[in-house]
């Protein structure tokens, strides 16, 4: 199995911390699988079972100008095309209006979504999870993920479930 996957989320959330954990120093096959050009790979995980492509999506957030409102479209283009979203947060700051922007732009998206719940290492656990709850009351998300990307806890697992949905 092989397929196309897309980190999202706001800046300092933690998805070059994710992606240099699970890629390393790995980055070699390239898929056979057809690629868009405007599409930067960012790296390829191969494991047995499966190929895992990260694609970079600038651009999905709040857009200061009009240059901003056309790069919103391309990766709003981008996050349809790929097989699974990880849109990441920090657990550490919650919900708030950054995230609340973005989660808009994914309701024209029927690409599954994984809500990723990143720095756990921060937080108590008994605060998890009501901030889970207030997430998923605004969009139906195929999975929630809690990850410390920083520690590497639970990050194997998210992998797991990556491959199983690809
Ligand atoms: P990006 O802008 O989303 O790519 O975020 P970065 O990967 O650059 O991370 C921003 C900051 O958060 C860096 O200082 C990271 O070390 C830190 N960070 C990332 N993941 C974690 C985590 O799981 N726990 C903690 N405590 N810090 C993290
Ligand atoms: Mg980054």
């Amino acid at each position: 199995k092989s397929g196309f996957i897309s980190i999202i989320g706001r800046p300092n959330v933690g998805k070059s911390t994710f992606l240099n954990r699970v890629i390393g120093q790995k980055i070699a096959i390239m898929s056979d699988k057809p690629q868009t050009t405007r599409n930067k790979v960012q790296g390829v995980l191969t494991t047995e079972q499966s190929q895992m492509i990260f694609i970079d999506t600038p651009g999905i957030h709040k857009p200061k100008h009009k240059l901003g409102d056309f790069m919103m479209k391309i990766a709003q283009n981008t996050l349809k095309e790929v097989d699974i979203i990880l849109f990441m947060v920090n657990v550490e700051e919650g919900l708030g209006k950054g995230d609340q922007f973005i989660i808009e732009k994914l309701k024209g998206v029927k690409t599954p979504v994984f809500l990723i719940l990143n720095k756990i290492d921060q937080i108590h656990p008994d605060d998890l999870l009501p901030i889970i709850k207030r997430y998923n009351e605004l969009y139906p998300f195929a999975a929630t993920v809690p990850i410390s990307a920083l520690e590497g806890n639970n990050v194997e697992h998210l992998l797991e479930l990556i491959q199983e949905n690809l």
